[in-house]
């Protein structure tokens, strides 16, 4: 059994969806840092409803290791659960429950290990970074960050402990998710000649994204899975009957681009086709007729860095002579933007996030712990 189980259980019980408060569990982990002896920070979010947490342990010196998860959790809603998502359960060789992969299970490996980080003699520091908001963009580790910068705190190097089953992962794309409201005008349904209908309009335009993506695809990079930048339609809402030309629809959408590609240059793709290829014909109709695309969030990919310390550590320790490229979207693309080399490793698999029955593997755990037992021995040289 992994000796993070327990803690497993009870930081899966906070229900921390990215939608609510996250306090109860940054008390319940700064409780356990400063009980063996951590320097914790907070940065709060304008709302002071959610907080990150940095805890260091060891020298009051630069540099040293960050070891960083994200305290939230994306919703349980409308999924269909064989067991309560906020009580863990092991159920064969497995812990089942939200957020045992994404991403509490890693979490709780790390405080599992607190006692040991707490008697080990530390040649440099070893950090906790621990968000808020990452399943909405990202949002939580910026302040995470400037909050380092503005107390000149420069990790050497960071591990992001989303799932990759402990595989080293050392690049990662980049990602947005984008509104555009299609305003139209109301009218009766039997005369759409003499109305613009919003419906209609987010339909072309949810066609003309399919278009977009279909012309990066040959742009490829086959570390990827997939090997190109992709462009879809998530989310569709608008009009109010059947019998009455839509004034209103919104269409969310994502892009997830390659790391070192012009992330600007897919939204202004779309942005200007829609302008040419479809609003001229509804204008012609009514001059209330509108496309607005805004910027909802957005993170940076984590480009690869054949000289990067944090994959180069991560390697000595695991062991691993391949260094992986994944299409979901971490904070250590953050880090590396904010200076502090990142690499991403963590316990469990990317294909039970986000889902029912979500789960990660024990022996997931178990690896995990003697990951970051190791990270530790390598923190005591100098
Ligand atoms: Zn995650």
């Amino acid at each position: 059994m992994p000796a993070a189980l327990d803690l497993a259980k009870q930081l899966i019980a906070f229900d921390t969806t990215s939608r609510g408060s996250n306090l109860a569990l940054i008390d319940f982990v700064q409780d356990i840092l400063e009980r063996s002896g951590a320097r914790c920070r907070r940065s709060y979010d304008e709302s002071g409803n959610k907080a990150n947490l940095f805890a260091t342990f060891g020298p009051d010196a630069a540099g040293g290791i960050v070891l960083s998860g994200h305290t939230d959790v994306v919703p349980v809603d409308g999924q269909d659960w064989s067991s309560d998502p906020f009580a863990a359960e092991v159920r064969g060789d497995k812990l089942y429950g939200r957020g045992t992969c994404d991403m509490k299970g890693f979490v709780a490996c790390a405080l599992a290990l607190v006692p040991d980080i707490a008697k080990a003699k530390l040649a440099k520091p070893i950090h906790f970074a621990l968000s808020y908001d990452e399943e909405v963009g990202c949002v939580g580790v910026r302040g995470l960050l400037d909050d380092l910068r503005s107390a000149s705190i420069k990790p050497e190097l960071a591990i992001i402990g989303e799932p990759t089953l402990m595989k080293v992962v050392g690049a990662h794309k980049a990602g947005a998710v984008l509104h555009t409201h299609c305003h139209g005008k109301e009218g009766h349904s039997s005369k759409p000649h003499l109305g613009a209908n919003a419906v209609m309009m987010a339909g072309e335009f949810v066609n003309l994204i399919e278009s977009v993506g279909d012309m990066l695809k040959p742009d490829t990079d086959a570390r990827f899975d997939p090997p190109y930048t992709t462009v879809q339609a998530n989310m569709i809402e608008g009009g109010s009957a059947v019998n009455i030309l839509a004034r209103h629809a919104l269409v969310t959408w994502e892009y997830r681009c390659l790391p070192d590609r012009d992330m600007a240059k897919v939204v202004e793709t779309v942005v200007q086709r829609a302008e040419t290829e479809i609003l001229p014909k509804y204008k012609a109709r009514t001059g209330e007729a509108r496309l607005m695309t805004e910027l909802h969030s957005s993170y940076p990919g984590l480009v690869l860095d054949e000289n990067s310390p944090a994959v180069a550590f991560a390697r000595e320790i695991s062991g691993a002579n391949a260094v992986e490229a994944v299409a979901y979207g971490t904070e250590a693309g953050h880090f590396q933007r904010a200076g502090i080399p990142a690499v991403v490793c963590g316990p469990g698999s990317i294909d039970q996030a986000h889902k029912a029955d979500e789960f990660v593997a024990l022996s997931e755990l178990v690896k995990c712990e003697a990951f970051l037992r190791k990270v530790i021995a390598k923190a005591c040289q100098s």
